[in-house]
């Protein structure tokens, strides 16, 4: 018999989960305490233990255990996890003046293909529950005893290649009986699947929406992305403006950088086209990324000044362009380098 994913459920779910075993109603409530503080049935000390093997025969609590965790010089904290069927994944906690945010996996390995991308070299093995999401952030907070305020949807994984697991996600992190953390604290990141991009604009979910372009012309983008060959830079931002003029939040573009394939002077300015064509009206925000090593890829970080140029361009054409600070280098923090190192 399959068991029940309890934490990929929400409160009136558990409820009925619970009276459905035959228990009273308030027992549902002590298990979502326990729940939320990442502990197994065998820690819940207030249930009788009648009900503790129950719940052990019949459910199951999805956990993230750590497997190898590493601490960066400025605080950054990069976990390899393990899910129950030895799956690894990664999440990375950022630690900003504001607050702590975190990086979290959507899927174990990814199926876009994207060039510059360690975490798809083996391609997607599977697609992650709610409750697995749910459990980078609850282990997260256990082992820092630190409260996670922000979520990136941009780890290992495309979010909208896991729709509904994702969207089951976001509305129970942002439950205030939940985590309940804010939307306008949740961004999630796209290499643009356009037609999800449609529906998630129906879902009235206050997230930023964070678009992965990294590139201003078709033959580059495909080269460096294979999902432009079937939604192409046009018909994505023409998506962007949908999806901003239905929920009038921000988008924000990604761009990496890569040495000699997207980072000139001229390539910003064909960026700054593209975006007006089809973005205009719309506030304008791209994120440099200088792309980190990938070895089995060859690709190089553009030198700083060439990055300063092309951030300087968009902003002559008044696009607010950020390079993105780079947290933990010193322990290797970007998506799917820890995993793949430990061949996987
Ligand atoms: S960048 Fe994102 S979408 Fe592209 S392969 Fe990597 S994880 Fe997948």
């Amino acid at each position: 018999m399959e068991k029940t994913d309890i934490l990929s459920m929400n409160k009136e779910e558990l409820t009925a989960y619970i009276v459905s075993l035959g228990e009273p109603k308030f027992r549902a409530a002590q298990i979502w305490g326990w729940l939320l503080k990442g502990a197994d049935f065998s820690e819940m000390k207030n249930l009788p233990a009648a009900l503790r093997t129950k719940l052990a025969e019949n459910a199951f609590v999805a956990t993230a255990k750590i497997v190898r965790k590493l601490v960066s010089k400025d605080g950054t904290i990069k976990y390899l996890y393990e899910m129950h069927d030895g799956e690894k994944i990664e999440s990375v906690l950022m630690r900003y003046k504001h607050g702590n945010t975190i990086c979290i996996s959507t899927e174990a390995g990814c199926p876009m293909g994207c060039a510059f991308c360690a975490s798809t070299l083996k391609g997607l093995s599977r697609r992650l529950l709610p409750s697995e999401m749910l459990s980078q952030i609850i282990s997260t907070q256990k082992d820092t005893g630190e409260r996670v305020d922000g979520i990136v949807l941009m780890g290992i994984g495309e979010p909208l290649d896991n729709y509904d697991n994702v969207l089951k996600f976001l509305r129970l992190v942002g439950s205030p009986d939940g985590l309940n953390i804010g939307y306008r604290h949740i961004s999630l990141s796209t290499c643009g699947l356009v037609d999800r991009i449609g529906k998630l604009a129906e879902e009235n979910l206050a997230i930023t929406l964070s678009i992965s372009l990294h590139a201003a012309d078709d033959e580059t983008r495909s080269s460096l992305m294979p999902v432009n060959k079937k939604w192409n830079i046009e018909q994505l931002l023409t998506a962007c403006r949908a999806y901003f003029e239905k929920t009038g939040r921000r988008i924000s573009f990604e761009y990496t950088l890569v040495r000699g394939k997207n980072d000139t002077v001229k390539d910003a300015n064909k960026l700054a086209d593209v975006l007006y064509k089809y973005c205009s009206g719309m506030p304008l925000h791209v994120n440099l990324i200088p792309v980190n090593n990938v070895v089995e890829r060859g690709f190089l970080p553009s030198e700083k000044s060439g990055i300063e140029a092309f951030a300087s361009t968009l902003e002559g054409r008044r696009i607010t362009a950020t390079v993105r600070r780079t947290l933990g280098s010193d322990i290797d923090a970007s998506c799917g380098q820890l995993r793949a190192e430990h061949g996987i």
